[in-house]
Formats: structure tokens, C-alpha cells, sequence
């Protein structure tokens, strides 16, 4: 007989979410739930790709990409990078991966947006996934990554990422897993004003 850590870990196996999905868990930790366990779509494309298609054709008509790379002191870059981590369960696309001078490696992510003095706790958690992949896939220390504001003459903010903030996002996966897998109801979201335009509402108590 297989222990349950056993039957845990098949049913794992292959088990790859995307970037989107835990930025939709983030938003509110249901969405997961009716998506992949009683299989009801969202009516609209998800939300964060829907952005996401946005930015990347309003990025490619506006970005002058190797400009911000010589300010970024990067001696090399890769564009729209698709990496994957078996191990962490995740997967993701990364709009540009800096090699930077000091020997670190750096998420670069463009929003087609103005910067408005605050970066959103959604951007800062999506870099910090993008470096987790980056991390295992080039065995490179990653400790900061940066978003590209194209509505505001493509100003660059830095945003450090620290150790704990990796074992903050292993830790969100973790819980998505439980979901999908053992089909663990969430909490709702912690603000009502998210439910007001929701597809879920109807059926969320
Ligand atoms: S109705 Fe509210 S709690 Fe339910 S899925 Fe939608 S946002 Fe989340």
C-alpha cells in the first residue's frame, strides 16, 4: 500500500500552473476552485491574460527594448522567454531576462500603464515568480527584478526580492495544489467589492 505523501506526490506529477493562475488566486483564492474543480469557466478570458495580450502589443510598438537594457547595467537579455519548473510546479512566460553585470539575473516585465507612485502587490508577486523559474532554470542568483512602465516614457522601477519572498510564493503554490488536487474549498475573498462584477457570484456563498 502507498503511503499518503505517496499518493500525494503521483497526483502531482505533470501538475504545472501558470503565473496567471496563482495572480488569480491572489485576487481571489475561489476563482481556482470553480475553474479546475467543478470545471465552470470564466465567461471573459481570464483577467491577467487578457492584460497581459495588451501589453505585450502595446510593448512591442512602444519599447526601445536596448536602451533600457544599457541603463540596467545588462550584459546580456533574452526576450520572451517561456520557462517551466517541474519541481515548483509552475510555469510562465517572461518578457525579457537580463544577465546583469554583478553576475545576478533579473525578471524585466512591461505594463502598459502609467506609473502612479505605488507598484502593485500583482506586479511585485508576479516578478517574484518569474525569478523563482529564472532561478532553477539558469542556476543564477536572482534578487530583484523590474517593470517597465510604458505610459510613462518607459520609466523602469526596481523592486527587490528577498528570500522570504520565494518561500511566500512556494508556500501560495502549495495551497493552489491542495485545491486542484484534493479539492480543498478556499476562503472567499477577503474584499466584497471583488464579488460585485464576478462571474462566480451567483454560485459563491
Ligand atoms: S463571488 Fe467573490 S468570493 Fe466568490 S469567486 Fe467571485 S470574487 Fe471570489
Amino acid at each position: 500500500m502507498q503511503a499518503a505523501g505517496e499518493n500525494q506526490k503521483e497526483a502531482l506529477e505533470g501538475t504545472l500552473i501558470t503565473i496567471s493562475d496563482v495572480l488569480e488566486y491572489l485576487f481571489c483564492p475561489r476563482f481556482i476552485f470553480y475553474m479546475y474543480c467543478l470545471d465552470i469557466p470564466q465567461h471573459e478570458e481570464k483577467r491577467f491574460k487578457v492584460q497581459k495580450g495588451r501589453e505585450v502589443h502595446e510593448t512591442r510598438k512602444l519599447t526601445n527594448r536596448d536602451h533600457t537594457r544599457k541603463r540596467l547595467n545588462c550584459k546580456r537579455k533574452e526576450s520572451e522567454v517561456f520557462i517551466a519548473s517541474s519541481k515548483n510546479h509552475i510555469k510562465g512566460i517572461v518578457d525579457e531576462v537580463l544577465f546583469l553585470e554583478d553576475g545576478t539575473a533579473a525578471p524585466l516585465e512591461y505594463k502598459f500603464a502609467e506609473y502612479k507612485d505605488k507598484i502593485f502587490k500583482t506586479y511585485k508577486n508576479q516578478l517574484i515568480l518569474q525569478a523563482l523559474l529564472i532561478q532553477e532554470n539558469y542556476n543564477i542568483e536572482v534578487n530583484r527584478g523590474y517593470i517597465c512602465f510604458t505610459r510613462s516614457n518607459n520609466l523602469v522601477k526596481e523592486i527587490a526580492i528577498k528570500p522570504s519572498d520565494f518561500d511566500k510564493s512556494l508556500k501560495i503554490i502549495q495551497e493552489i495544489l491542495d485545491v486542484m488536487n484534493k479539492g480543498v474549498y478556499p476562503k472567499t475573498t477577503r474584499s466584497s467589492r471583488k464579488c460585485i462584477d464576478c462571474c462566480y457570484r451567483n454560485i459563491c456563498v
